[in-house]
């Protein structure tokens, strides 16, 4: 039987013929009709008014950190679980990112505990989508606000999701979007970043190009970035959004595919929900082993490795990790980390490919 990975990006359409038109054309480099267009289509994908194209996900985090002016010494506010790009950006600043626990039913930074770790220091959050549940921006928009605080949204594994019918990428002060090539749309390695705010967008386009004035070719007022797309990657890239519905709808299904084939392992894990004021997308489909089998969860991984299904440990907290270790206890991110799963969740899978993952499972917990 063929080994089935845990993720894999999928060709939708016009990525060959798009990319061929880069290399017959020799518009390889950063320059190009492809990066301008894939940056107003994602932008109306999103709602918003700007998108500037990054070479990844984590630049397009460092990047709207520098827009928005963080210093050495400032903090921000992030989920203790999430990808470690979230942290890291903050850290390349010189600020410090302080960790808050995440709530049990979304596995995203929980509103209620974000007030706690508001210090005059305190200069934004960083709200995750993470897995494709959106955070729940509602309040943390009011927190923000009372505050004086700045919002970030790391979209980078939720294009498409939305907040009370709001699609996220529109939903802060701006948003940032990965698309490696196990993200819901690709372009090999690449990144976005969404505002409405027009200042803000300019100045992410200064910083992003090294900081070279617009209007005085060599002139450097600031100290900038080579955080530049290709036109190749964007070439890849617009094609894939031309997709992204399809792609969504096709997550969709197999979600509900795998809610049919676990159902009867309920007592056992705890399936995806979603809130009701979200449209969550399934960048990943996750479980979580219930009470009695909290420490098996690598065996059970081992086992579904064994039978040639390929899955992956929930993101261990970032309280954990040497670069941000902290004594303190964040016991839901700790109980979610040390349980969950996520499953194979890519748009090649079949019915007959979930049913094979399910009974693996099946037979992986009773063993
Ligand atoms: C993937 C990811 C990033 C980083 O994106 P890259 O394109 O891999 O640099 C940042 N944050 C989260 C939550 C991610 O999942």
């Amino acid at each position: 039987m063929n080994r089935i990975s845990v993720a894999q990006p999928k060709m939708v359409g016009n990525e060959r013929k798009y990319v061929l038109d880069c290399l017959d054309t020799n518009w390889i480099s950063s320059n190009g009709k492809y990066i301008g267009a894939f940056e107003q289509a994602f932008a109306e994908f999103c709602g918003v008014k700007h998108a500037v194209a990054t070479n990844n996900g984590t630049t397009a985090l460092h990047l709207a950190l520098v827009g928005l002016d963080l210093q050495p010494g400032d903090e921000v506010i992030i989920p203790t679980v999430t990808y470690i790009a979230t942290a890291n950006a903050v850290r390349y600043c010189g600020a410090t990112p302080v960790l808050v626990d995440v709530c049990a039913e979304t596995m995203n930074i929980d509103p209620r505990e974000i007030e706690k770790k508001i210090t005059p220091k305190t200069r934004g959050i960083i709200a995750v989508h993470l897995y494709g549940h959106p955070a729940g921006m509602g309040t943390i928009d009011e927190i923000a606000r009372k505050h004086g605080l700045w919002v970030v949204e790391d979209a980078a594994e939720a294009h498409g999701a939305e907040v009370q019918g709001r699609k996220v990428g529109g939903l802060g002060t701006c948003a940032t979007f990965s698309f490696f090539g196990n993200k819901i749309i690709t372009t090999g390695e690449g990144g976005m970043i969404t505002t409405n705010d027009d200042a803000l967008a300019a100045k992410l386009r200064l910083f992003r190009g090294q900081g070279m004035d617009p209007k005085r070719r060599y002139w450097f007022p600031v100290v900038g970035y080579n955080y530049r797309m290709t036109n190749i990657q964007a070439a890849i890239g617009l094609a894939q959004l031309e997709g992204i519905e399809t792609a969504l709808a096709q997550r969709d299904a197999l979600a509900g595919w795998y809610n049919v084939a676990l159902a009867d392992l309920q007592d056992k894990i705890v399936l995806p929900v979603e809130a009701s004021w979200a449209r969550q997308v399934f960048w990943m489909y996750n479980i979580f082993l219930r009470d009695g089998d909290e420490n098996r969860r690598d065996a059970v991984m081992q086992q579904l490795d064994e039978m040639d299904i390929e899955t992956r440990p929930v993101f261990y907290p970032m309280h954990v990790l040497p670069p941000y270790k902290e004594d303190a206890s964040y016991p839901v991110g700790d109980l979610w980390a040390q349980r969950g799963i996520n499953l194979p969740t890519h748009q090649d899978l079949t019915p007959a490919d979930v049913q094979r993952i399910a009974d693996s499972l099946r037979m992986a917990l009773v063993n």
